[in-house]
């Protein structure tokens, strides 16, 4: 039994979409990288080594459901949308990880610049090529950090340096899924990753859903992003009744499956997700980079789907979950503007929300992580509260004031650490 630790600073928490705790003076007690319980820290009977953070803010590891490591050294290039995007920079730009050198030391300084955001937890695409994911599987095993990862899929539609066999592709990734699935306590774990319907054959995705299911993994792909794709998705998949019957027919719907975006769904498509238990990853900064389109988070939640925020690195141009909720935030004010008032604002808490609690139960982890209930795995983030104060003060501010200024002010800059299981994985 390691000796318990006591982490003391101003504690906020996560219940559900409309609350959270505020605990001025709060603390957290962490043994054995779980949480054994948290309070004021008068109350609490503190015990054990004492790691007092003074006035700095203490919130659960920040989680990211959508995220492309190979893409991060491509980011913020402007001025495409989603697939004369992929052909000009995104193509090539993963054509470099055939080169395992090259993949492992991207994949190094992509889990640091995760770690100094304060993101403990994220859903990983890599490249189509085996050695460059078991590279970066390996950076992820090192780094500490919670990852869900996988090889992407792609045979057909794509450029020729990039396409695989539809075979070998089904191989590559069973094998790197027996080799990193559920390691370290289920710290790791493979994510079937067919890149999306109009780079997949039917073969293909079939067969991905075949082996996800055998292994208990996950499936992770890409839903409705933008108008040219679903034209694209339409032309290719006639047989299909609309986009998500295209999944449906693989046999990729699971609730176990994050599809990101979903931005252009009927009531029909919301219906069969709703079925499977499918989880959604909303990715607002990618979407207004990328001109993508305004995700309208009311119809998502009114249709009881899950959700959680994605950065889309590299269609996102940071990785910072802060920006992501505050993005979230503002997508929703315009889709408030654009419907003079008839549609649900992500309001600070909301946001937090997402960025944590509904993470996790997006990729079914939210017995394990998301937020501070006594059992959990300890991961959390510290964050300097005076920093994101205009004042640079420490005066005082009521929980919603301190949440909202931290969702639209806070960035890498502002985060002091980082903590994975109760190990500190980064420090400013
Ligand atoms: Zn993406």
């Amino acid at each position: 039994m390691a000796e318990a630790i006591t982490y003391k600073g101003r504690i906020l928490n996560p219940i559900s979409p409309n609350e959270f705790e505020d605990i001025i003076d709060g603390a957290i007690i962490v043994q054995n990288g779980k949480i054994v319980r948290y309070g004021r820290f008068n109350d609490i009977n503190a015990r054990g080594t004492l790691v007092d953070f003074g006035d700095k803010i203490v919130i659960p590891g920040m989680i990211d459901t959508h995220v492309h490591l190979p893409q991060y050294d491509m980011v913020a290039m402007d001025g495409y949308e989603l697939l004369d995007w992929l052909s000009h920079y995104i193509f090539p730009a993963e054509k470099r990880f055939e080169s395992p050198k090259v993949a492992q030391e991207a994949a190094r300084r992509f889990f640091e610049d995760m770690q100094a955001n304060g993101t403990t937890t994220a859903c990983i695409y890599n490249t189509v090529h085996k050695d460059a994911t078991e590279r970066a599987f390996e950076e992820a095993e090192r780094s500490g950090l919670r990852v869900f990862m996988g090889k992407v899929m792609m045979d057909q539609n794509c450029p020729d340096f990039l396409r695989e066999k539809t075979s070998e592709s089904l191989e590559t990734s069973e094998l790197l899924c027996k080799a990193w699935h559920g390691k370290d306590g289920g710290r790791l774990n493979y994510v079937f990753t067919p890149r999306f319907a109009p780079t997949c054959s039917r073969e293909l995705m079939k067969g991905a859903s075949k082996l996800a299911k055998k292994h208990s993994a996950y499936i992770q792909t890409h839903l409705s992003e933008n108008r040219g794709e679903l034209n694209l998705v339409k032309t290719l998949f006639p047989e299909s009744k609309n986009y998500t019957d295209v999944y449906e027919k693989a046999g990729l719907l699971t609730p176990r499956t994050i599809m990101a975006h979903c931005i252009y769904l009927d009531e029909p498509e919301l219906l069969i997700l709703k079925n499977y238990s499918t989880k959604i990853s909303h990715c607002p900064s990618s979407n207004f980079f990328l001109k993508s389109g305004i995700f309208d988070i009311g119809k998502i939640t009114a249709a009881g789907l899950d959700v959680g925020l994605g950065s889309d690195v590299g269609g996102g141009p940071n990785l910072s979950l802060f920006r992501e909720m505050a993005n979230a935030s503002n997508m929703s004010k315009v889709n408030y503007i654009l419907s003079r008032g008839n549609s649900k604002v992500i309001d600070p808490t909301f946001a937090f929300y997402l960025a944590t609690l509904g993470g996790a139960k997006v990729l079914g982890i939210e017995n394990v992580v998301g937020n501070f209930s006594p059992g959990k795995e300890a991961d959390f983030v510290v964050v300097d509260g005076a920093a994101i104060d205009p004042l640079r003060s420490n005066r005082k501010r009521t929980g919603n004031e301190i949440l909202s200024q931290m969702i639209h002010r806070a960035s890498e800059e502002t985060v002091i650490a980082t903590y994975v299981r109760g190990t500190r994985v980064y420090q400013k």
